[in-house]
């Protein structure tokens, strides 16, 4: 299996400082949309969709948040030309498995219809039918094609004492959804072993990669956004909790990751180019 670390879309608010930690208060911030495309011999397993092609056309639909968060809605990010960039079609995509809905990471649905999308119940439940508080959060314009759900409920599978799903049983790739509610109701992260361990793609579960050190540590502004936009703030610190004592226990052999840090984004790249060289 092979793992691509795709940016599907980049956000450039104002205050470097304040959303990356570094740099000055007036510089631009960077902030990416980290998805995995793999390789496998079953087909392309597409993880998290980032923004797709209508929100580089129509980039106001995302709404107001996103409005401040300035995104740069190119098409050259999205998935669909990353995949066509690697000789490959759009109906290669067979499965995408999405971490939670959210407009960043829902956009190239559409981009993907043939795909089946793999999303735990509970997620799909809370876009389906949002609690008022939640309605603002979820764009049906990104699953108006209907897509090909392929819900997942019961947490059967132990994974480093986290409730796991697996969901390709039948194909050679291991992926398993881990909930980890808290920035949406039915929040996951995504599992997947590959020829080096196991790689926890955690969504949104976290923003900065300082948040998974001991003590932790968050700029401001990433703090500020995450607190303003979670569904359950205390279940999300809970299992913030639980992804440091992870890295903790076992950090030799889970590699974790997540959507919106270009630090983590930069160094799974190179990794990936040193690799390949
Ligand atoms: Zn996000």
């Amino acid at each position: 299996m092979r793992i691509h670390h795709l940016n599907c879309g980049t956000l450039c608010p104002n205050g470097a400082r304040l959303v990356n930690g570094e740099g000055g208060l007036l510089e631009q911030g960077r902030v990416v949309c980290h998805c995995l495309l793999l390789e496998t011999d079953d087909g392309l397993i597409l993880l998290d969709t980032g923004f797709g092609t209508e929100d580089t056309r129509n980039p106001r639909q995302l709404g107001p948040v996103f409005a401040l968060m300035r995104p740069r809605a190119e098409i050259g990010e999205t998935a669909l030309k990353q995949v066509e960039g690697f000789g490959f079609a759009a109906s290669d995509v067979k499965q995408i498995v999405t971490t939670h809905l959210d407009p960043d990471h829902s956009g190239g649905l559409p981009d993907f219809p043939d795909a089946e999308v793999h999303i735990f119940g509970r997620e799909l439940d809370a876009a389906m039918n949002p609690r008022l508080r939640d309605r603002p959060r979820y764009l049906g314009a990104h699953w108006k094609h209907h897509p090909k759900w392929v819900r997942h409920d019961t947490e059967g599978d132990d994974w480093f004492g986290f409730g796991g799903i697996r969901i390709l049983p039948d194909l050679g790739t291991e992926v398993l959804l881990i909930p980890l509610a808290g920035h949406s109701l039915g929040h996951t992260g995504v599992a997947i072993k590959t020829g080096d361990g196991w790689l926890l793609h955690c969504g949104d579960a976290y923003f900065h990669h300082d948040e998974l050190a001991t003590p932790p540590s968050c700029p401001p502004g990433l703090r500020f956004f995450q607190n303003l936009n979670n569904a359950d703030r205390r279940q999300r610190l809970t299992n913030q909790d639980r992804l440091r004592e992870l890295v903790a226990r076992h950090g030799e052999d889970v590699r974790l990751l997540c959507s919106h840090d270009p630090f983590e984004l930069d160094r799974a790249q190179a990794a990936s180019t040193a690799a390949a060289a």
